[in-house]
Parts: C-alpha cells; structure tokens; sequence
C-alpha cells in the first residue's frame, strides 16, 4: 500500500489514467452495495436522488415539512445538519415524526468538527456524513513542514477521534459518506499536498483506510469543489487511486458545491456531475442550489435520467485504447490559430439562426448585439456572440464589426460580400470546391467521420464537430481524440442540437454534452441549435436563440475557458445558515453582475463558509444573527459588518482593488 509520507512516490504511482471502465461505451462502475435504510446504494440499483434540508434542525416540525416535500418531488435519501449534540439528538424527533407520518425515507446526519454530534446521530439515522477535512481537526490556516513521525503522529490522533464513532456505525448498521470538500481540507493535508485533487483524494483515504482496518465498509464517498474542473478530476483520481490500492469499489455520490442559483446552477451541476456520469460513475447525486430543496431532485432526476437506456441506445463507437488526455489535470488541446478560433483564442460562441429571419437590427439582441439609434452606434453586451450561423438565408443588413457571419457553401459561392462571410461545407463538397475562403472555412462533420490531414491540408479550416450518437459526448470526444492522435492541429468547434421542449433540459443536457468536452480541454468553440416545430414562430425562435447564447456563454464559464459573467459560489443553506441565502444573493446579484470575471462567494455561515468559497476573489459570510464578515480572498478583512450595510461595504474592498466600475449607464 501507498503510504502518506511520500507524496513524491504516491504522484509518480499514478502512471495509469484508468478511472472508466470505457471512455467510449457507456458501462456503469461496478461498486459494492451500501446498505442505507430500505434503500440500498451502488451500481446494483438506480442511480439515486438526495437532497439537504434548509430548515433549523431544531425546528422539529419544520424540518418533517420540509423533508415530506423533498420526498415529493424525488428525494430518496435526505440529509439534515447536526452541528452540535442538540440538533443530533433531535434528529431522533424528527426521525419518529416522519416515521408516524409514513415516510420512511432514509436520513444523513450532516457532520462538521463535532464527533459527540456524530455518535449521537450515528445511533438514530440511517447514515452520516462526516467531512475528513474537519472531523478531526481545527483548521487554523497553518501550512506546517511536518517531520515523519509528527505526521504519524497525526495520523494516529485521528485513529483515536474516529475510531469511536467507527465502532459505533458498524453496531448500529449505520452507513456513512467520508466526503471531502476542496474548500476544507486539513491543514495537515493542505501542508503536503496543497488544495489539489490530489490532496482531495488522501483527505478521504486517511479516513476510509482505517475503516478497511476495521472492516467496516457501509462507506460512500465524495470529493466535492465549487470549480466543476477540480471536482472532476477529484473523483476520477480518487477512483484510480481505489483501484490502486486494492480497496473496495465504494459507491460515489456527486455533487458541485455552491453551484449557485438558477440557470448558472444548472449547469455548473451538469458540467461537473454530467461529465462523470458520461463516463460510468457516480451512484447518487445531489445538486446544490441556492433554491428550496425541492428545486434540486427534479435536477438531479433530469441529469440521472439521461442514462437509464443509454448503452442499448448508443451505436457502437471504436474503443479508445490508451487515451492521450489527462484525466486528472486540465490542459488545452493545442490548436494553430485560424482566424480567431483555437491558439490562444478563448472558445467561441456561434448562434445559429439559420432557422430564424434576421431582418432587422432588433433581431441581434437576442444574441447579445444592439443598435442604439442615438448615438448611431453597435454596443454588445458580456455575451455578445461572436459569429452568426445565418444558413441559407444570410442576414439582410451589414453586420455589426464584432460579428461575423457564416452561411452554407452554396450561398457563400454567389455571395456579393465574401469577405464579411464565411462558408459552411459539407465534407464531400469542401474537397470538390473549387473556390474556398482564404481566412477562414468551416467543415460540418459527423464524429464518425475518420478525417485525415491531407483531406484539409493547407486551407485554413474549423471543423463543426456534430453526432446523431445517443452517447454524444464520448462521440465527439473519440473524434477529438483521433486527432490528436494524427497530430491534426484544426480547431474544432461543438455543435449540439436539443429539443426546445424543455429549457431545463437544454442548460443540463447541453451542460453535460459540451462541458464534458471543456474540462478534458477539448473545443475551441459552441454552437447550439434547435429543432423548431413549424407552429414556433420567428418571435419565439428569437427568444429561444437568446436562451441558447446564455447557456452557451455560460457553459465556457463553468468550464472555465471563457469568463464572461460576474462568478457567484452560493451555498445551498441549511439548518446553520445566518441570513436569507435566496435573498442576499439576489440582492449582490442585482449590485455586482456587471463585475466580469469576479468571483464572489455568499456563503451563510461562519463554520464551513470560509472553506467552502476557496476559489472566491470575494467572500460575504454569515457569523451571526444580522452580522457579516467580509473576505478578500482567504482573507477576512471586515470582521462584523451589520447586515445592512454589508453589501456597500463589500462593494467598498472591491472598489480599493480596482476591480469596480459602474454599471453599463444604457440598458442594454
Ligand atoms: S456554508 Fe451554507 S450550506 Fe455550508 S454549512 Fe454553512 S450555511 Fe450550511
């Protein structure tokens, strides 16, 4: 077994990147099951949903509300807080009042620093949760150069603080989840291995091998972060890192913290949960937002349910057999620079509005470009796209400099205005052309195709990567990945299209689709199309398109390719939460949202909040009724504000930092 005392050696142990049982098929990862209730966990069973209460745990009645109307909407398992002895013994109230009202639904005790609170709650519901970052220790933000035997000597002051509650799990049958959290890791483990997936991973593997010791295995795991990207190649490596070293296929639970509210939540979930899924893992999901728990099953439900048929449904894709992509850290397939995509380029955003009539200039506010008559002017806003689709109908006016527009082949060939457009062929009529663009051509091609260099060789060309495969996103990678193994340079851009049915599945399917892709640092580009029925007309396709440049746009910002939005890591809220999440968020919203870039995490309380927003600029924190702290970065820098005034007074430290400007005085 790897030890903890050379981190030099474990990084170099990690010479295999298996973490899926295929990267081209779709094949759940065999777990063992973990018995929760009635309501066993693993990859015997569905895919399950869970959730987290709001409501003060001490609020008895509260708390069974709101957990009946979590059931409702999908909730299969539910996790209440216990952060001190009181509120885990009255789980115990909680439990019997749920259990009279014939709901048997499973509950997690949720554990921060209190290991009495634990084996209390450990005695009355069915699994806890404890936090490996915290369980054992204070975090005093301390980077310490620990010798050997002071770092064993950790070890074992943690065996002492676990090993009770351990025993106590494996009389009561009581499951439990070891889930790490990127924010609130020990500083034990920040001093050796940093705020990496890496460290991530041995968080949970201190606890989780003392538990094999014991031979206690009731255990799921997690590796949750804010930053879909790390939170990916967390899982993945803490898979390979099992595998490694011979423990059990434990079940995973997934989950983006603090992905925030709205659409913007939506798909930071999916981009991080989605992509695992794509490939195999993952047995039970929570999506956090800043919204009533009841928004989050529905979600979790959506993304989850994409895979019940899915390998009977996929066509058969050839198997990847040693993948050139580094699964657990990020870097960009390099690209050569065509025109504006692919080198150095951020990732770029296409409308396609080759089903719409672009006639006038109101029809480009949908994608983010307005004329203001006065003062004769284009303007265009944080998510103006970048090119056009318009098709076989080309726009009818001149477009505005920062646009470009791209039109079929046929088209372009008797174009009048061939500099300010650019083809789209078809491959068979790409190579019988006879004339081409000499900036910039784009090629639809399905990934299928087994393209090779000489078919594009010495014009400059962007491939529009499509797939009719129901496992889409292993399709286009495979595709990707047979480039780089050809050495082809060509920057390719992802074009999905989704049904307009349902916008919630839009932002998660498209999420998963093309932020799978991002986060192994594949494409240069989106473009989201529609299938619109006949009776949809141009007005609601207009909106639509508007719909679908917010999610692309958005999609590149949860990959963190492409920053174009103010970035808000907002915790669930639960039972310990000091303010009204839902509220303060809006209202920092409504101040900050023309911050580009700017990362500010609302986090509403004292004991986890700090930790939680690790890749926050900014941070607004609850510590008590009416009282905030505000961070600048890892830093506190106002101690206790009243509420109040909290919001000037963080606009205040951004302002010192140069990052403030006034908002856009026309509304665009
Ligand atoms: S940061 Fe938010 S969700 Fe996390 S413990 Fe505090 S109040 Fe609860």
């Amino acid at each position: 077994m790897l030890t903890l005392n050379d981190t030099v050696s474990l990084q170099d142990a990690i010479t295999s990147y298996h973490y899926s049982q295929s990267l081209t098929e779709y094949i759940r990862r065999k777990t063992i099951t973990v018995k929760i209730g009635d309501i066993p966990l693993g990859s015997e069973y569905p895919i399950r949903v869970q959730s987290m209460t709001t409501v003060d745990t001490m609020n008895t009645e509260g708390s069974i509300e709101q957990v009946i109307r979590m059931v409702e909407s999908g909730c299969e398992y539910v996790r209440i807080t216990a952060p001190s002895v009181k509120e885990a013994q009255n789980l115990e109230n909680i439990r019997k009042g749920l259990r009279a009202r014939g709901y048997t639904v499973p509950l997690i005790a949720d554990i921060h620093f209190t290991p009495n609170a634990a084996e209390l709650a450990a005695r009355i519901v069915e699994k806890v949760r404890i936090n490996p970052g915290n369980y054992a220790d204070k975090k005093r933000f301390e980077l310490i150069d620990y010798t050997e035997d002071e770092y064993q000597r950790e070890l074992e002051r943690i065996r002492e603080k676990f090993i009770p509650l351990l025993k106590i799990c494996k009389e009561y049958g009581t499951a439990m989840r070891i889930g790490t959290n990127h924010g609130s890791l020990s500083d034990r483990i920040m001093s050796r291995y940093g705020d990496s997936p890496l460290g991530m991973v041995e968080s949970a593997l201190e606890f989780l091998r003392i538990c094999e010791e014991f031979n206690y295995y009731d255990v799921v795991l997690s590796m949750k972060s804010s930053n879909p990207l790390v939170m990916v190649e967390a899982y993945r490596l803490l898979v390979n890192r099992l595998d490694a070293e011979g423990l059990k296929p434990y079940p995973l639970h997934l989950g983006v913290t603090e992905a925030g509210e709205g659409e913007d939540g939506r798909i930071k979930s999916a981009v991080g949960i989605g992509t695992l899924l794509e490939d195999g893992l993952g047995d039970t999901v929570r999506v956090s937002l800043t919204e009533d728990p009841e928004f989050e099953a529905p979600v979790a439900a959506a993304l989850i349910g994409r895979y019940t048929n899915r390998a009977a449904e996929t066509t058969p894709i050839r198997p990847i057999t040693a993948s050139p992509i580094h699964p657990f850290q990020y870097s960009r397939r390099k690209t050569k620079e065509v025109f504006n995509f692919g080198g150095g380029n951020v990732p770029r955003v296409i409308a396609d509005l080759s089903a719409i009539e672009v006639t006038q200039y109101e029809d480009l506010r949908s994608v983010g470009h307005f004329y203001l008559p006065v003062p004769d002017k284009w303007k265009m806003n944080d998510i103006g796209v970048d090119f056009i689709y318009t098709g076989a109908r080309p726009s009818t006016f001149m477009l505005p400099m920062g646009l470009k527009e791209i039109v079929d082949y046929e088209v372009w060939k008797t174009a009048l205005n061939q500099e300010h457009q650019f083809p789209l062929f078809t491959l068979a009529e790409f190579e019988q052309a006879t004339e081409r663009s000499t900036t910039l051509n784009f090629i639809k091609i399905d990934a299928a195709t087994q393209l090779t260099q000489e078919q594009i060789a010495g014009v400059p060309v962007v491939l529009l990567l499509q797939t009719d495969n129901a496992h889409a996103m292993p399709a286009l990678r495979r595709f990707m990945v047979d480039l780089i193994e050809k050495g082809m340079d060509c920057p390719v851009v992802i074009q999905r299209t989704y049904s307009t049915e349902n916008s919630d599945e839009l932002s998660l399917f498209a999420a998963t689709d093309c932020g799978g892709l991002l986060v192994d640092g594949l494409g240069d580009g989106i473009m989201l199309s529609a299938q619109y029925a006949a009776e949809v007309d141009n007005e609601e396709r207009l909106k639509y398109a508007k719909q679908q440049n917010s999610i692309a746009f958005g999609i590149l910002q949860a990959g963190r390719t492409r920053m174009s939005k103010t970035e808000y890591i907002s915790c669930p809220s639960c039972g310990r939460t000091l303010f009204d999440l839902q509220e303060t968020t809006a209202l920092i919203r409504k101040r900050t949202d023309h911050l580009k870039g700017v990362k500010i995490g609302i986090m509403g309380c004292i004991v986890n909040g700090p930790g939680e927003m690790a890749d926050a600029d900014y941070g607004y924190v609850g510590i008590g009724k009416d009282k905030i702290a505000l961070y600048r970065g890892q830093q506190v820098v106002k101690k206790s504000v009243v509420a109040n005034n909290a919001v000037d007074e963080l606009i205040n430290i951004i302002k010192e930092d140069g990052k403030w400007f006034e908002p856009e005085a026309i509304e665009l």
